[in-house]
Parts: structure tokens; C-alpha cells; sequence
């Protein structure tokens, strides 16, 4: 058992909880060498993990879709990171959350440069304070989104589905969304022109009273996405997975991005139009986001609202 600094993190690394410090990946690590790695990233509310089993089977999805064996149980993965955590939690304040990440990489390539080769992998499980400041302003605010030029990878190249350690296309999109308006969050289109989904968020429009929301074959099933889907359901708003295009977009009443840090969070405008008006919340994102607040037992909004004073 190792003893950790008392003000520094400690994080899993292929067996060892050390701190963070400690804790050296190989240069010839394929994660680092090819992005052939994978990640899933849940939160905390109240210092207690939300949905962490949910973020594990997505992680194992992307590690089947990848052909990465872990040399882990989702259930091993759960009790490790349920372990972290435990181990972080006094350095930070009873208001604040971590994000919870376990990282699996394929391991170091191997000298034959093998690149099919099965190899020991690389399992990191770590925790990270949640951006609570540099967030806050976009639940007073609203979140100004800018679809950049730069596509979406399209499913038949690479399934969106997958969370794995190559976001190139994203992070091209959002410098180009940040070059025009540097408070922007980039949402891509897909290879056909229709709405996406941003670096680490999925994005939802209101139009008629109807939640619509892309397909999951050209996006990543977010677990907030789901979660806002059930909701809707239990409201009796009804919710659509399609297509949805600009037009969708600029004539929609209200529209929101949901990740696992932000939850649920109001867009103010597309593009520079205004969407609502640009009045944050709109009374649907107010009732899931309300709804969202009671499923988590935490209030979300003003936890990074509070930020702001
Ligand atoms: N899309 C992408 C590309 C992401 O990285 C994320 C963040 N994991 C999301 C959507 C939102 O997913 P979740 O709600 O599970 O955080």
C-alpha cells in the first residue's frame, strides 16, 4: 500500500494506486502513439458517482469496438474506481464534484512495430475537480454555439459511438468555432449536413412542444442524453431521434447541450441567432433541467452558479 502526499491526487495505474505524480506512461504507449486508446468519464454529485455502471458498459463497448481486452471486469472497473474516488475525497469541498475517468490504451507497441499485436494494456483510473468556474456563466447565459466547417466522422469511417482517445476532428471544429467567437462551443455537422454533436456534449432542439435530438448511429450515446430522454418520457414530452438540419435549428423555440459535466444546459444561439429570443432557460430545458436536479439529489445549476459571486 503506498502513502500518498495528503494534498495530492492518487490515480490507478496497471494495478497501483499512486499519486498522481508517480504515475508514468511509456512514449511508445499506442494511446499516445495512435490515439488507440479509450475513455469514459463519469461525475459526481454530492461526492457519490452518477450512472457509474452505465459509463463502464459504454467503456467496454468502445474497448469490444476497438478489440482492446482490458484484462479487467466491467464490475473489477466499477470497484476501482469507486476506489479512487473514495481515496480523492477530501481534497475537495463538500460544494464541489469530481469527474471520474477510467483511460484503457492498448499498451506500448511492441519493437517488431506490430501494430495488430495484442499487448498488455494500459489502465489508468483517475479524478478531476469538475470545471464548475469556467463553466458557471453558461447557465446564466446560456452556451453560444458555432457549427464549424469541419465534419463530424462519419459512422462508416469511424463510429461516433466509440469513446476513444482520437477527438482531432472536434478539437479542429472548435478552434474553428473559437476563431469567430472566442465563448463558443462547436457542434459538427455530419457527413450529410445535418446536426451532430460538440467535443464532449450531444445537443438537443425544442420545436413544437418536441424534444428532437440526432440518432445515435452518428453520435456518441451520452449517458445525459439518455437520462434526458427517460425524463422527458416520465413528463410526457415527447421526443424524436432524427435528422436535423439548420433550418431545424434557427426556427427552433429552445435548444441545450447535455454532457456529463454540464448535465443539462441552455444554448443561447446558433450561429449568432438567437434561439428563444436568447431567454435562458426556455419552459422545457426549465422542466428537464428541473427533473434532472431531483433524479441527481443534487442542484447542479446552482452549484455552478454559485461560482459566479
Ligand atoms: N459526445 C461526445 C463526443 C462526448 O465526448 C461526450 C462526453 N462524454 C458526449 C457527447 C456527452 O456524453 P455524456 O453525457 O455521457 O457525457
Amino acid at each position: 500500500m503506498n502513502h500518498p502526499r495528503q494534498n495530492e491526487r492518487v490515480a490507478y495505474h496497471n494495478g497501483k494506486i499512486l499519486p498522481e505524480s508517480e504515475v508514468l506512461i511509456s512514449f511508445r504507449d499506442r494511446g499516445f502513439l495512435f490515439g488507440d486508446a479509450v475513455f469514459d468519464t463519469a461525475r459526481t454529485f454530492a461526492h457519490k458517482p452518477f450512472r457509474l455502471k452505465e459509463h463502464v458498459d459504454r467503456l467496454f463497448h468502445s474497448l469490444d469496438y476497438l478489440r482492446i481486452d482490458p484484462g479487467l471486469t466491467p464490475a473489477e472497473t466499477v470497484s476501482i474506481s469507486e476506489e479512487v474516488l473514495a481515496r480523492n475525497l477530501h481534497l475537495i469541498d463538500k460544494e464541489d464534484d469530481y469527474w471520474l475517468t477510467q483511460r484503457i490504451s492498448r499498451g506500448p507497441l511492441s519493437l517488431d512495430r506490430d501494430t495488430a499485436a495484442v499487448g498488455k494494456p494500459t489502465v489508468i483510473v483517475e479524478c478531476q475537480p469538475l470545471p464548475l468556474k469556467a463553466r458557471a456563466k453558461n447557465f446564466r447565459d446560456g452556451i453560444e454555439v458555432v457549427v464549424p466547417p469541419t465534419r463530424r466522422t462519419p459512422p462508416d469511417s469511424f463510429s461516433p459511438r466509440a469513446k476513444s482517445h482520437n477527438y482531432l476532428n472536434m478539437i479542429i471544429g472548435d478552434h474553428e468555432a473559437r476563431a469567430l467567437n472566442p465563448n463558443a462551443w462547436a457542434v459538427l455537422l455530419d457527413h450529410s449536413g445535418n446536426l451532430a454533436e460538440g467535443m464532449g456534449s450531444n445537443i438537443f432542439l425544442v420545436r413544437d412542444g418536441k424534444l428532437l435530438t440526432p440518432s445515435e448511429r452518428f453520435v456518441l450515446p451520452g449517458i445525459s442524453r439518455a437520462t434526458v430522454i427517460e425524463l422527458a418520457k416520465k413528463l410526457g414530452i415527447p421526443v424524436a431521434e432524427q435528422e436535423i438540419d439548420l433550418y431545424d435549428a434557427y426556427t427552433a423555440q429552445e435548444a441545450f447541450l447535455t454532457s456529463t459535466s454540464l448535465c443539462l444546459c441552455p444554448v443561447r444561439s446558433i450561429n449568432g441567432a438567437l434561439i428563444g429570443e436568447g431567454k435562458v432557460p426556455g419552459p422545457v430545458t426549465k422542466r428537464l433541467s428541473d427533473a434532472y436536479v431531483a433524479l441527481a439529489g443534487c442542484d447542479f445549476v446552482a452549484q455552478y452558479l454559485r461560482h459566479l459571486s
